[in-house]
């Protein structure tokens, strides 16, 4: 086990729906990218947070207003605690760092074991010891001591468990970034210095690789020297400016671009993106991709499993999905749909019928995503249901405690269901996470992406839906620019924003996503059910075979890991 050379870290990691680890979309791909990492027998241990109290549980009240509760779990019944510990020094006091591992056993049986770092030990002081109950809570201050212990202790941590041939450490985003300051010490002090030289520095580069995810500048991790001088307590930080440091802060995309010999974007465009707003830095892309296996839902893997035998460990074979018969297809999709209805009946008592057409909208509720622009004219929404004999509307996703505009959008959704009520039925479920997720991306009929463009980084959540047969409508952005094919893989909304020069607009993409609705989506779902059926047939074959983690993670071996 310990012959591992890749060290893959994230902030949070998507393992098992029992475990709460995660926040959203960048620890689900972190998850994936570790289960087609066990799948494919690659040498990764991943490093993680242990998140006591998860990122938080959503409950809704009547009037669409966010409850946040903690996130309750029993480390002890799902993880089991590793034989080493290490320490961190923050503010000069020493942190004493456990670990909590989890085994991801691949379908091939090779596990990829997973470490995640916890503060709560009796002997750290009491502010200490909850440095690991949060996923993204707490000042800028709290955040900084977790990216201590996520980064320098992380590597710590794997060195005092016997991974001495770690040769590549992967930054699942800047969170981790911190780990290349305890690298350039490990290669300062090995060649009897104390001092940091650009020698070390390029040491460090050849082992780090860093993957970007956000494309706005505010999206980035930032900290004010003086917060960065109480933290660390060390000065040499500040001597080479032009590595650790720009305009008086400690940028953490910063720090890891300046010490990673490979950084890229999740989708091509977003590298490009990426490449414009980091000016010197040569930013490459690889598009994200979701566990085939993990988001198929179970009605549409026996039909793989029927038609496509071994598809879990080759999912480029999943391209042979058009030929599977239309008849079976539909079968299995309306299976997985009674499934989605019956949990929408359980959850919010509403009875939704399976013949109508019902479309899903579910992830981080916040602004860019613009999740009401689908209710931007009301009444042309109501013609919409008419025109198709009913319309059903399935919605989810949590808004972070700060972002007070995300929590607003989900009372606006509220109010849009009461406006509605009859005419169309809307529901929004609770608390979206991995088990949800799965549940409305398998059982929909159509999958809805309406981001401001160019603010998608990827998107993952309609590559989940395509691996189901659900195809997308969506905005021109992220993976969709290289996934939509149109009529024949799903349909784009808003093509104007493929001109970059275009500032979105949000009246006009409402319009665009109507038209869409009413010319290609509606006739085809209601009136030549075969030609939607052979779009299925083809989300799974052309973007499912593709978009998936296996994939993703072969060009990283390529490009990043073992060069
Ligand atoms: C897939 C997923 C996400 C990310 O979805 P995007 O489309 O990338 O926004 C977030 N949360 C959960 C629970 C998911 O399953």
């Amino acid at each position: 086990m310990n012959d591992r050379s890749i060290g893959y870290f994230s902030m949070e990691v998507a393992l098992t729906p029992d475990i709460p680890t995660y926040a959203g979309g960048l620890g689900v791909l972190a998850g994936d990218t570790l289960r087609s990492a066990a799948d494919m027998r690659l040498p990764l241990v991943g490093v993680s947070m242990l998140s006591r109290k998860g990122y938080f549980h959503q409950r809704i009240d009547a009037d669409g207003r966010q409850v946040e509760t903690p996130e309750i779990w029993s480390v002890e019944d799902h993880l089991k605690e590793a034989s080493a510990q290490t320490s961190v020094v923050i503010e000069g006091r020493t942190v004493h760092v456990r670990a909590w591992q989890y085994d991801i056993t691949g379908y091939s049986g090779h596990v990829i074991p997973v470490y995640l770092l916890d503060t709560d030990l009796p002997a750290n002081a009491e502010c200490d010891r909850h440095l690991t109950d949060w996923l993204y809570g707490g000042d800028l201050h709290f955040r900084l001591c977790q990216e201590v212990v996520l980064g320098i202790g992380g590597v710590r941590l794997l060195r005092a468990l016997g991974f001495d041939q770690i040769q590549r450490f992967h930054m699942n985003e800047g969170h981790a970034s911190l780990l290349t300051l305890e690298l350039l010490d490990t290669a300062t002090a090995s060649c009897g210095r104390s001092k940091i030289t650009h020698e070390d520095i390029d040491a460090v580069r050849k082992q780090c690789v860093f993957t970007t995810h956000t494309p706005v500048p505010a999206g980035h991790d930032q900290f004010p020297m003086q917060l960065v001088r109480q933290v660390l307590g060390r000065k040499d930080v500040y001597d080479m400016k032009d590595v650790f440091c720009c305009e008086g802060v400690l940028n953490l995309t910063y720090l890891a671009l300046n010490l990673s010999h490979y950084v890229n974007g999740v989708a091509k465009r977003h590298g490009l993106v990426s490449q414009h707003m980091f000016g010197h830095y040569v930013i490459d892309a690889i598009t994200n991709g979701v566990h085939a296996a993990t988001w198929t839902g179970p009605a549409i893997q026996t039909l793989f499993d029927h038609y496509i035998p071994g598809w879990r460990d080759d999912n480029y074979s999943l391209r042979s999905a058009v030929s599977i018969p239309p008849e079976e297809l539909w079968a299995a999709h309306q299976h997985q749909k009674q499934m989605l209805l019956q949990h929408v009946l359980d959850a919010t008592g509403v009875a939704m019928r399976e013949e109508i057409l019902t479309i899903g909208f579910a992830r981080r509720m916040t602004a860019y995503k613009r999740p009401t622009l689908l209710f931007h004219d009301l009444d042309r929404l109501q013609g919409l249901a008419e025109q198709a004999n009913g319309l059903q509307l399935i919605l989810a996703g949590k808004a972070h405690p700060h972002d007070d505009r995300g929590q607003e959008l989900i009372q606006e959704i509220f109010g849009y269901q009461k406006r509605l009520d009859g005419n169309i039925k809307v529901v929004f479920l609770e608390n979206y996470d991995l088990r949800l997720g799965q549940l409305i991306t398998s059982g929909v009929d159509v999958w809805l992406n309406t981001p401001e463009p160019p603010l998608e980084a990827s998107g993952t959540s309609g590559m989940k839906a395509a691996l189901n047969g659900v195809p997308s409508l969506s905005v021109p952005d992220g993976w969709w620019l290289e996934g939509c094919v149109e009529g024949l893989t799903g349909w784009v909304v808003g093509e104007h924003a493929l001109d970059p020069t275009q500032r979105a607009d949000g009246a006009r993409d409402a319009d665009s996503l109507y038209h869409k609705l009413e010319h290609d989506v509606i006739p085809a779902y209601c009136h030549r059910r075969e030609r939607f059926i052979d779009i299925m047939r083809h989300a799974i074959a052309l973007n499912g075979a593709f978009f998936n983690t296996q994939r993703m993670l072969s060009q990283y071996v390529l490009k990043a890991y073992f060069t």
